[in-house]
């Protein structure tokens, strides 16, 4: 789904409309995400490191990028609907710096993302399958799941909705396949390094799309 800038901008433009309560329900849904991935990263970061998962460790700085991602698309929510009553130019440079400062926060995780998986490729030793890291990567696979269905069950049409649908959705995907590689291979480092490639490209082309807008 495309829908052009403007279009979104002026949907919520009939008076009270920043009183909607579905859209105070989506800006809780983006503060609980925020606090939700700064925790659950922070506690990510912890267990990779402890357990030598590279993909757990990645997956943490995701996770805290994430966070401020998702406070900038809060915000950026709140702004949209300030700006289809105030309608200023100065309104509407201010969401666009917001949603390229989250898309800067994704890009971030994927740089984060990418130096792991490049580091466990370069230093490649055999490993036992890593329990510790595979239960932190199907507890990410959980909370991601759950924003997803959280965020998909507003009825909302702003842009901050449609990137918060596409971001749990490839968050879920992506940390499911860091799951599955550190089950399926005993290399764990190995398969690490290929979630690791994989985020980093997701959360890369997660960027781009936040900054330019489209589907
Ligand atoms: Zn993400």
């Amino acid at each position: 789904m495309h829908m052009s800038h403007e279009h979104e901008l002026n949907q919520c433009a009939a008076p009270g409309c920043a009183e909607n309560p579905i859209s105070r329900s989506l800006r809780s849904v983006l503060s609980f995400a925020t606090i939700a991935n700064i925790g659950y990263g922070a506690f990510s970061v912890v267990a990779g490191i402890a357990s030598g998962s590279s993909a757990v460790f990645a997956d943490g700085v995701h996770s805290v990028s994430d966070g401020y991602s998702h406070a900038m698309h809060a915000a950026t929510h709140k702004a949209e609907q300030a700006f289809s009553v105030v309608e200023t130019e100065h309104a509407s440079r201010n969401i666009q710096l917001k949603r390229r400062l989250a898309a800067a926060a994704i890009a971030a995780g994927a740089l984060a993302s990418g130096y792991q998986a490049v580091d466990h490729f370069v230093h490649r030793e055999q490993a036992e399958l890593n329990y510790p890291a595979l239960a932190v990567e199907l507890g990410a696979v959980a909370l991601n799941g759950s924003l997803l269905f959280l965020v998909s069950h507003r009825n909302d049409g702003s842009v901050a909705f449609v990137d918060s649908r596409r971001h749990h959705r490839v968050d879920t995907v992506v940390s499911g396949i860091a799951a599955a590689s550190i089950l399926l291979n005993p290399n764990v480092t190995g398969a690490d390094s290929v979630g690791g490639v994989i985020a980093a490209g997701a959360s890369g082309w997660l960027a781009y799309k936040t900054a330019t807008n489209q589907e």
